[in-house]
């Protein structure tokens, strides 16, 4: 049904159709609806007046108010440029034009009042502003817009005259016709209870805000309506899961209370009490659990993943735990069958790496039902690998798995879906997790066993390396080990790579009586296997390394973690780095060298880490400086793509929302009854074969 919105652009009054054409191919404009739905990136405050004299390079926009004292035009062809000196009398400022000369001369008089809005930025000693924004000082004229809104705009399109303030007047053009159109999607009772405006006003409040009281609620309506659909929409997806996928219900668990009994080496902190509360309440229930265990390195992670596999054990099934690497599957093997030995409960491992008849073994105990908890990595995926009971798949640092691997661990069980467990180490903000992760219920480890030193952490420049040496060396005599790792990016890795081999050089040269490992990325994976064996066997002092060993490895005696052009790594790379240290009874620390120079954001990063030992804290801080699409582990999710919110400011609004979905859908699943139509509607109407919602102006 073709309505108001799908009207295509070119149908503007005035508009040219090449003006068209360039909005659909730059901007992806095509119709009137587009168009509505292309919100201002941010606002300029027009009410305000600023002096040359107290212009700094931090504004990114200034409005002055002078005259210009001369004009002159500068080089030939293509490099021909109009210059200006634009006054105020607390200062100049350079104007420069590049395009459109002739259109400018003939506008601009020396001796006029203008209003000049742009860009200022520092050339030499002057301020220059490219292409300002011009108008005459008429005075007692009032400003009709002093919230100007500013839209993105292409070079192409600002060529044409679609800047952020021709983008403006054809959105003011379209407008008053639009309005009357506008379909409320949200139930009055909600814009009730949650204070929100209609959606036409916030439409055009969006464009025109009239104050900033006014822009504040246009943009808490959006966003509300954005994150609130999604939220819907992913809680929805949810109960279909769990409404189908019937699990096999783990209700026993008596060699879990004897393990408590008896063989429990420490106290379980409370946070992982709770969390293996939550875990048993949904392998209980009967239906498929799928949840997300986030804990900080260190928080204890594995304990849980046994004492979840002892619930399988329990009721006459089995468990498997699966990582990313041997060398991590190794370790869990080590950890864990201490413990299974004394349960009397029989665990193997299963990786590339086994042997043929070690394998065969397997496969043919996992078939009979006598081993009981598989240890692993890829290798569990395979089709040969067959259990007499799956029911538990636990999935160690998940961001290396795919949602495909996921499915193949669901078709292990021909009767029931195995309960899946995927525990990560990289934290990311809740509310963000209860997006990304929206299909999977989320139980948080937020606290570190009791009596674990916090690591100190320290920034040096590069040209402290002498006392860095010394510092090492000190720690080696003390018996400990260091870790030394260089940052290895893809774009310049040849670079990078020199630089880990001069590094392992100049190490080498420092301590010619200590034994060194180097890892990277490029060595075979059984050579790499070795060294990191002979880390761990402490027959090495300092492993010089790539961020291969970034995830999960344990290595208790190393206390030290040396990152080199520390400014080049994340900070959710930089804290599970720091997280290979601090796990024995050794105080630990981690050493940030850096270069002089530093970026804001790199500097931001370093303070933080010397800062916090938090992983929760840093994540939000990493969201605020990243934008949560580039979070580790957010990456395949997709829908992270919104139109107005941020889930990095707009967590308040996400979990009001997300509150507001919930509530619902808890009384009104399926959305049938009338004061719920709108939403219905939307939903129906909106949904993409993705499953994501789309934006519209309708219902
Ligand atoms: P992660 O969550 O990073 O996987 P681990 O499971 O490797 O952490 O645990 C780190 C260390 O803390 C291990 O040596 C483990 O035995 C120990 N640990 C786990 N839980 C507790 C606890 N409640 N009290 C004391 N130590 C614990
Ligand atoms: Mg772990």
């Amino acid at each position: 049904m073709s309505n108001f919105f799908d009207t295509p652009l070119s149908q503007v009054a005035g508009l040219q159709a090449a003006k068209a054409a360039l909005l659909a191919k730059e901007v992806n404009i095509f119709t009137y609806g587009d168009l509505l739905l292309y919100f201002p990136f941010r606002y300029e405050d027009r009410s305000k007046f600023y002096t040359v004299a107290e212009i700094t390079e931090d504004y990114p926009f200034v409005q002055l108010k002078g005259h210009i004292s001369s004009i002159s035009v500068l080089g030939e062809g293509e490099k021909r440029r109009m210059t200006a000196i634009f006054t105020d009398g607390t200062g100049d400022v350079e104007l420069v034009w590049f395009k459109g000369l002739d259109f400018v001369a003939n506008k601009i008089r020396k001796g006029v009042e203008y209003i000049l809005f742009g860009k200022p930025t520092l050339f030499g000693k002057r301020f220059n502003i490219a292409h300002p924004e011009m108008e005459v000082f008429i005075e007692g004229k009032v400003q009709e817009q002093l919230f100007m809104p500013l839209y993105n705009s292409t070079e192409r399109m600002k060529k044409r005259g679609l800047e952020s303030r021709g983008l403006s007047q054809l959105i003011k053009k379209i407008l008053p016709a639009a309005l009357p159109q506008l379909q409320e999607n949200l139930p009055l009772y909600l814009l009730d209870k949650y204070k929100l405006i209609g959606k036409a006003t916030a439409v055009q409040q969006i464009h025109f805000p009239q104050s900033p009281r006014h822009l504040h609620h246009a943009q808490r309506r959006l966003k509300f309506e954005e994150l609130f659909f999604v939220q819907i929409n992913l809680l929805q997806q949810q109960k279909v899961l769990k409404d189908k996928n019937l699990g096999l219900p783990l209700k026993n668990i008596p060699t879990l209370h004897k393990f408590y009994k008896e063989h429990l080496p420490f106290d379980l902190t409370n946070a992982q009490k709770r969390v293996i509360k939550e875990i048993y309440e949904d392998v209980k229930s009967g239906k498929q659990m799928n949840r997300l265990l986030q804990g900080d390195v260190g928080s204890g992670k594995t304990m849980v993943a046994f004492i979840c596999a002892l619930m399988a054990v329990d009721n006459e099934a089995q468990a498997c735990l699966m990582a990313p690497t041997e060398i991590l599957a190794e370790q869990h093997l080590n950890s864990l069958r201490p413990f299974a030995e004394k349960l009397g409960i029989t665990i193997e491992r299963l990786t590339g790496s086994s042997k043929v008849k070690e394998r065969r073994q397997i496969h043919e105990t996992l078939l009979s039902g006598e081993l009981k908890i598989l240890v692993g990595t890829h290798a569990l995926l395979e089709d040969v690998v067959q259990f007499k009971n799956l029911a538990l798949c636990i999935i160690d640092e998940q961001h290396r798995f795919g949602v495909a691997q996921r499915a193949k661990l669901w078709a292990k069980n021909a009767n029931f879906f195995p309960h899946v467990l995927v525990m990560t180490a990289t934290p990311i903000p809740r509310t963000l997790a209860m997006t990304v992760y929206g299909d999977l219920d989320v139980s948080v480890i937020d606290e570190l066993p009791v009596g674990r030193k916090p690591i100190k952490t320290v920034h040096k420049y590069d040209s402290a390396r002498l006392e860095v040496f010394g510092f090492m060396r000190k720690e080696i005599e003390k018996g400990r080990q260091i870790y030394l790792v260089y940052p290895l990016i893809e774009e310049s890795e040849a670079m990078d790579y020199k630089n880990l081999m001069d590094g392992y050089e100049s190490v080498a040269r420092a301590f010619p009586e200590y034994p060194i490992s180097i890892v990277h990325g490029q060595m075979k994976p059984a050579d790499k296997d070795f060294e990191m064996q002979r880390f761990m066997k402490a027959e090495t002092k300092i492993m010089v390394a790539t961020t291969v060993i970034e995830v999960g490895v344990n290595v208790p005696n190393a206390s030290v973690m040396v990152i080199e052009s520390a400014e080049r790594f994340g900070l959710s790379q930089l804290h599970q780095l720091r997280g290979r240290v601090g796990r024995g009874a050794e105080q630990s620390y981690c050493v940030l060298m850096t270069g002089f120079k530093l970026s804001k954001d790199s500097r931001i990063r370093i303070e933080t880490m010397v800062k916090t030992n938090n992983g929760f804290e840093i994540a939000d801080i990493d969201m605020k400086l990243r934008g949560p699409g580039d979070m580790t582990g957010t990456q395949q999710s997709g829908v992270l793509d919104f139109k107005i919110a941020d889930l990095g400011t707009d967590q308040a609004i996400l979990q009001e929302a997300r509150k507001c979905a919930a509530e619902i859908l808890e009384e009104d699943a399926a959305l049938e009854k009338p004061e719920n139509q709108p939403i219905q509607s939307y939903l129906a109407n909106r949904k993409t074969n993705n499953g994501k919602v789309t934006w519209s102006l309708i219902s």
